[in-house]
């Protein structure tokens, strides 16, 4: 028997009770085998909602032990029949999507209504759509010699070792667990420390349909749950969602071993507006992309804006006018659009850059929207999003990944001169353009180095369309059709001498 409810239960701290103090592993919930725990806390209110099993090489063991025997008979079942499997977890994700929708606004502080409802429903539809693709499984036939047949097949890795951040930890997840089952691998999961619960709550639907072992979630320290995950010599597949920092050091692990290793790492996404574009779809597409709702914890925010000179003043008012309209308070009121900042760490990190920028010499700093007045929420991390004018290019503000509720506006004069800039970037991951002149929006799209170059819109993250960086933004795709294939199989090639 499992500790959490059959039912969808909308009560977060109830389900957050039940979870408290557990991995997942063999398709039951365990404490740790150090019978260490470690708190996981309401960002809104400073309070302990849960303990979280601090899992080390031990329990990383037991769970990869358990994955590697689950795969022998998981990789024997037709490719169609675990697709279908994977499918039918996409219709208990959505019949319990809004009790995981208020589990992960508790324990995140992303506003419930603007943010944690829609992750709630791109984890299903991720589900879906790898569900569907078990038939896609198949090699090839090549011509070699006229006595010689020679044929590739795809065939699974293994055990799949996936580290997960805090921002989007369901949908993160879904993109590596959902491919990778699939295509016949099991996978342990290393979850994010401030937020192990919506990813331990799904372990357990996922368990209603899939064989135990196939898939395990572990939750602890990156150095001693982590580490020993990529580590481990049964894991033959590393796939990593984090900072830069962290994925080098994930990287260097499975280069050891000689596994492979996708990286999703950080961006400083540039979203360039031109005076032709669509103007109030344009400061819609800005505060979307750069996530204010989400109090700017997006890999993908339009951190670095770039307006070209005739409508830069108004552009910068628009923003600031419309940032301030928005509702700061408690992630799980319906009237909320912007939640907290993850962490005390976060927030402090966050605001040394903020100080940082109202210190530089010619530098504006426009504070938007007032502090929640709820006295419940005094000690919760919200912080007014801010708008920076007048910051120079090598400025640690335009270089550096901030993660946090700031973005920064400057005045451009010429298409050449703006694409140099928003390519002076350690980062490459995603780009927008706001113009109504495709021929110039086509031209600079191919010339922008990112992963994703949109045009007139903002981020929209599809299961069946790749998604991945380029530079120091990661290696290795996710989503769609080809990302499975490449990165979660590998291509055996067949020969038979006939002759
Ligand atoms: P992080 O690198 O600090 O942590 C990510 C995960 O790695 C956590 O689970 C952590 O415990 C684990 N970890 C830490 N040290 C480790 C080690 N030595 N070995 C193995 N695992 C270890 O990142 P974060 O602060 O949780 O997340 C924010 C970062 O994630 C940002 O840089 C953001 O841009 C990036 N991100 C990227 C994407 C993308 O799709 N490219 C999406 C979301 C977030």
């Amino acid at each position: 028997p499992h500790p959490t409810p059959a039912a969808p239960c909308l009560d977060q701290q109830k389900l957050a009770t039940a979870l408290s103090g557990l991995h997942f592993i063999g398709g039951r919930y365990v404490p740790a085998r150090s019978g260490k725990s470690f708190a996981v806390v309401n960002p809104a209110t400073g309070e302990e909602v849960a303990r979280a099993a601090e899992g080390d090489a031990q329990d990383v063991d037991a769970a990869v032990q358990d994955a590697a025997r689950a795969q022998k008979e998981w990789a024997k079942m037709p490719a169609r029949k675990r697709g279908a499997l994977v499918h039918q977890c996409a219709a208990l994700l959505k019949e319990h999507a809004e009790e995981l929708a208020r589990l992960i606004a508790l324990e995140t502080g992303k506003a419930l209504r603007t943010e944690s409802r829609v992750e709630a429903g791109v984890v299903a539809d991720v589900f879906e759509f790898f569900g569907g693709l078990g038939g896609e499984l198949k090699g090839e036939s090549v011509p070699f010699a006229p006595n010689v047949l020679s044929v590739t097949v795809r065939e699974p890795l293994g055990v799949v070792g996936a580290i997960i951040p805090w921002n989007v930890p369901m949908l993160l997840m879904a993109l590596k667990v959902a491919p990778a089952l699939v295509a016949g691998n099991t996978v342990v999961v290393k979850s994010a420390e401030e937020a192990p619960l919506a990813v331990l709550r799904i372990c357990e639907l996922m368990n209603r349909v899939l064989p135990p072992g196939c898939f395990n979630m572990l939750s602890g320290m990156g150095p001693e749950c982590g580490a020993p995950l990529v580590e481990h010599k049964l894991v033959k597949k590393v796939t990593f969602t984090g900072s830069v920092e962290t994925g080098k050091i994930v990287a260097k692990a499975a280069a050891e071993k000689i596994v492979p290793v996708t990286l999703e790492l950080g961006g400083k996404s540039p979203m360039i507006v031109f005076a032709d574009c669509d103007f109030a779809k344009t400061v819609q597409g800005a505060l979307t992309s750069m996530r204010f709702t989400r109090q700017g914890q997006s890999c993908t925010a339009a951190s670095r804006i770039y307006v070209e000179r005739p409508v830069f003043d108004q552009f910068v008012e628009e923003m600031r006018k419309a940032v301030d309209a928005m509702v700061m308070g408690d992630p799980l009121d319906e009237k909320t659009d912007i939640g907290t900042i993850i962490s005390p760490g976060q927030f402090e990190k966050v605001q040394a850059f903020i100080e940082e920028g109202k210190k530089t010499a010619g530098a504006v700093a426009h504070e938007c929207s007032a502090l929640p007045k709820d006295q419940a929420l005094k000690k919760g991390l919200f912080l007014r999003p801010v708008i920076f004018t007048g910051l120079t290019r090598d400025s640690r503000l335009v270089q550096e990944e901030i993660f946090g509720p700031v973005t920064v506006i400057q005045p451009f004069d010429d298409p050449e001169a703006v694409l140099a800039e928003a390519n002076d970037s350690e980062y490459g991951l995603a780009a927008s353009l706001w113009t109504n002149n495709l021929k110039v929006g086509l031209d600079l799209a191919h010339r922008l180095e990112a992963g994703l170059v949109q045009i007139n819109q903002n981020l929209v993250v599809q299961a069946n369309l790749s998604y991945g960086g380029v530079k120091s933004s990661g290696l290795g795709k996710e989503a769609s059709l080809e990302a499975m294939l490449e990165h979660f199989t590998h291509k055996k090639t067949i020969m038979v001498n006939m002759g």
